[in-house]
């Protein structure tokens, strides 16, 4: 009787251990509490769909949209490709550079710090960011979600994800430091962009290098990240786009 109590116990620990390593306590109680409640007479079955409705709503019930974080150097065709793919998915296509851009135009502290981080290729504080994709997402929880030039550094990912939702996962566009310069100074010349110019593009460099970059690390940790290669033409890019896109959906 005492060994079988002993093994009671040391089973019990296992599975505490396994419910707390693999973050699974929560839903795990959310089940059993579902299926106790409503007592379905195919217990199994009303557990495949509560699970479906939690991976769709959340623990808190809400409903969360869908997310995809597309990242890359400054110049290495984010916002090019999440027009193109706009047109060929229907995804939504949020740019928080565009967001920025348009907050920093209002008459108030809030703008003139913005005004003054993208002037200088400098990451603009995070809670800022947040609360103009929350903002424009809260419109459509059905779409799915391009974001596009964010996170700028690991904090963001890790709070955007905390307070809103995971992402599916990252498209990363990979180019070399030289071709982003020259696809930046090019643009520069009709963009009308207060940081598309030899001085800003330096520093946007530097700071993608320090701060942005390791979020990608970040998202490779989770097997999140898809890598395209986005140094040759732009049908070139269009076409690895789409063959990794098609497989992740
Ligand atoms: N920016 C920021 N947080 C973001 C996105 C952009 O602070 O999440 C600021 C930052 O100063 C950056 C500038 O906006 O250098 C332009 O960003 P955008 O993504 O439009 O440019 P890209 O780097 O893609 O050329
Ligand atoms: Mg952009």
């Amino acid at each position: 009787c005492i060994n079988q109590s002993a093994m009671d116990s040391v089973k019990m620990e296992k599975a505490e251990k396994y419910l707390s390593d693999h973050k699974i306590r929560p839903v795990f109680e959310y089940l059993t509490a579902h299926i106790i409640k409503t007592r379905p007479s195919h217990p199994l079955d009303a557990m495949i769909l509560s699970l479906q409705e939690l991976k769709a709503n959340g623990l808190d019930g809400k409903k969360k949209p869908t997310v995809i974080f597309v990242l890359g150097g400054p110049g290495a065709g984010k916002g090019t490709n999440c027009q193109k793919l706009v047109q060929e998915y229907g995804f939504v296509h949020l740019s928080a550079g565009d967001l920025l851009r348009a907050a920093k135009q209002t008459d108030s502290d809030e703008g003139r710090l913005i005004a003054e981080c993208i002037k200088n290729g400098d990451i603009v504080p995070g809670h800022i960011t947040i609360s103009l994709l929350k903002q424009a997402m809260n419109k459509d929880l059905d779409a799915i979600y391009l974001i596009d030039g964010f996170p700028r550094e690991i904090k963001q990912g890790i709070e955007f994800e905390r307070d809103i939702t995971p992402c599916r996962f990252v498209l990363f566009f990979e180019c070399d430091e030289d071709i982003l310069v020259k696809r930046l100074l090019k643009r520069g010349e009709t963009s009308n962009r207060t940081d598309d110019n030899e001085e800003s593009i330096k520093k946007r460099l530097a700071t993608y290098h320090n701060q942005s970059l390791p979020v990608i690390d970040y998202f490779d940790c989770y097997d999140k990240v898809k890598k395209i290669n986005s140094a040759g033409t732009m049908d070139e890019v269009w076409d690895n786009v789409k063959k990794s896109v098609s497989s992740l959906l």
